[in-house]
């Protein structure tokens, strides 16, 4: 192998070494999600050999724990276009028409195969898959199962990809993406259970890594949802585009912030604050509980702001006990059983108390509707993509469907481009297994200034106050300051773990590093942004202003920190109106 002795393979202080092996694949996707695995079953079937790379199993990727639902217009009496309408308004006109129609039109398709290959959808009284309301849908047209549609359509997936023979590799954390010019050549990662590097060399890499949740406080998403692969991207000169609108769901439970599906609303939950009032009345009187996540959101917020919270406390009720416990039980279970075991309340005999919590990533790898970014042969998808089918605001429902919409296109275009691909460079993949190799262990040898876990807590925590629901240009500047010096202070701490075997206090560092890269964009483009749009809701310009804001804000690595630049939103289909709901 080529290289150079500038950069060992191994520290003479022990620590992380890099494998001699080169690992070579025509097809790397790198997540085991929904996203991620639509992509490799896409791409094996389009003839490529493939292999995912995973932090965690993949089972337990975060596309496990989706509840509600899945869109797609089934019935005879719904239809693609209004699906795509509702998709469109409800994003703040923010969203490109052109995805949008792709997004609605292969809804039925996806679907019905995932019905085929396995996932069990609840039904109803015809026989035909069941559909349930969601927010912001003129139809309901969301399909699940139960409350554990995600559960359902992983296993599906992960079943149908092991039965191809797609391998997997799993407990492999990807550190680098390794891009030449503007090719991307492979990427390294680090083998957790065994603590060794390794670069994996590929013709077209899929980047299909999640959203990026955690880096706020209150949120409803996994541990592992750091936005790694975007950061990654980020930092190889991929822009990402529209990272300050981040979702907040209106209803996470009181305490422990874990999601209560919008299914409930769409199975007739209602909101009552501390006075008695079904309070939507106030803010949305048409739609009510069933209005779009950024206004019920806003609207619980407001009640709680002013005072209005149940006993004066930071939570509402969602109330389901008019349901019945036939109705709960058949169609609830799994949100019962989180209200019983974390709340200790049966929400059969009483309301549940919630409040909004961050839940879902608008914003993320700038791609086109096949999947490409900037840079040749790396393309994304799933929720730590930006196609853009969400603009400022997702509909619930939404999501699950662009995982499996655009991760086959991603793996059909990943799967064409291989063979054109240029011959490996395998001197320029060791070079960059041996800096890596040093990267780590500079990690390593440093002394611990500040633990990586209390700084993380500090970023979720300003995050959550200066990002909130609610934005005010003061309060966002301070907390942009507050995220530069948590980066700082990273920057130069070590961490207190130097096995190389499941170094999860390394992984924890490489996650925090991803999360403060973000964090700063999506600040930076919180501030820049002066209008209110979807989720993007500030107290010093409460309107929307499409003059100056109806456009993407796409951002790139700078030598002093991102740069902003702003592009076209695509519109051609619905004309941009007022949003009333
Ligand atoms: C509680 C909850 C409920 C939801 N309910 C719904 C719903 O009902 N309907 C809906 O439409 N949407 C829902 N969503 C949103 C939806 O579930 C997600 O947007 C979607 O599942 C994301 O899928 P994904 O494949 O893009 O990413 P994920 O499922 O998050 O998978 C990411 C993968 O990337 C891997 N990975 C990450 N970083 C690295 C790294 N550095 N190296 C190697 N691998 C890495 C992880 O191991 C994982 O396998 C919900 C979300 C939450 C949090």
């Amino acid at each position: 192998m080529a290289g150079s002795d500038d950069f060992p393979l191994s520290s003479s202080t022990g620590g992380f070494e890099g494998a001699r092996e080169l690992l070579a694949h025509e097809v790397v996707v790198i997540g085991g999600g929904l996203a991620g695995l639509r992509a490799a079953l896409a791409a094996a079937n389009a003839g490529a050999e493939v292999a995912v790379f995973t932090k965690v199993h993949p089972i337990r990727s975060h596309s496990v724990a989706a509840q509600g639902g899945i869109n797609a217009a089934l019935r005879e009496d719904d239809s693609v276009e209004s699906h795509a309408f509702d998709t469109v308004k409800g994003s703040d006109y923010l969203a490109d028409q052109d995805a949008v129609m792709l997004l609605a039109s292969e809804a039925p398709d996806r679907v019905r195969e995932m019905e085929h290959w396995g996932t069990v959808f609840s039904r109803a009284e015809d026989g035909r898959i069941a559909q349930r309301p969601f927010g912001g849908a003129g139809y309901p047209r969301t399909a699940y199962a139960q409350d554990r549609t995600g559960h359902n359509l992983l296993h599906t997936l992960f079943e149908t990809a092991l039965g191809q023979g797609i391998r997997v590799y799993e407990e492999y954390f990807i550190t680098r993406i390794v891009v030449s010019g503007d090719r991307c050549l492979g990427v390294v990662a680090l083998n957790i259970r065994e603590g060794q590097l390794h670069s994996i060399q590929a013709r077209s890499v899929v980047i299909a890594t999640g959203g990026y949740g955690r880096i706020f406080d209150r949120s409803t998403n996994a541990v592992i949802n750091t936005g790694d692969g975007a950061s990654l991207a980020y930092r190889a000169g991929a822009p990402i585009e529209d990272m300050e609108f981040v979702q907040f769901h209106p209803t996470t439970l009181y305490g422990t912030n874990i999601l209560m599906s919008e299914g409930i609303r769409g199975e007739g939950g209602l909101l009552w604050n501390g006075e008695g009032e079904r309070f939507m009345e106030r803010y949305a009187p048409k739609a009510m509980e069933l209005a779009p996540r950024d206004i019920v959101a806003r609207s619980i917020q407001t009640e709680i702001d002013e005072g209005r919270g149940i006993d004066g406390k930071p939570f509402v009720h969602l109330d389901i006990t008019h349901l019945g416990a036939e109705h709960v039980k058949e169609r609830l279970p799994g949100i019962r059983e989180i209200c019983i075991n974390f709340a200790g309340i049966d929400p059969i005999e009483k309301p549940i108390p919630i409040q909004p919590g961050q839940h879902y990533s608008m914003g993320g790898l700038a791609c086109d509707s096949d999947g490409a970014t900037e840079v040749t042969g790396l393309l994304t998808a799933g929720e730590a993509a930006c196609v853009s089918v969400h603009g400022a605001n997702r509909l619930g429902g939404n999501s699950l469907l662009e995982t499996l919409v655009f991760g086959r296109r991603a793996g059909v275009a990943a799967a064409s481009q291989a063979p054109t691909a240029p011959e490996p460079d395998e001197a320029l993949m060791d070079v960059a297994l041996r800096e890596e190799v040093a990267r780590m262990n500079g990690i390593l040898m440093r002394p611990v200034e500040e633990r990586h876990a209390d700084l993380k807590e500090r970023l979720q925590k300003v995050m959550f106050e200066h990002f909130g629901v609610f934005r005010n240009g003061p309060v966002m500047k301070e907390g942009l300051e507050m995220v530069q010096k948590i980066k700082a202070a990273l920057e130069i701490t070590g961490i207190d773990y130097h096995g190389s075997v499941f170094n999860q206090a390394l992984v924890g560092y490489l996650e925090m590093e991803s999360m403060v890269e973000l964090a700063e964009v999506i600040a930076m483009g919180a501030i820049a942004r002066e209008e209110s749009r979807g989720s993007h809701s500030r107290i010093d310009f409460p309107d929307r202003d499409d003059e100056r804001w109806l456009k993407h804000t796409f951002a790139y690595v700078g030598e002093d920190g991102p740069i902003i630049e702003y592009r076209e939103v695509t519109l051609g289909h619905f004309e941009v109106k007022e949003r009333v709901y």
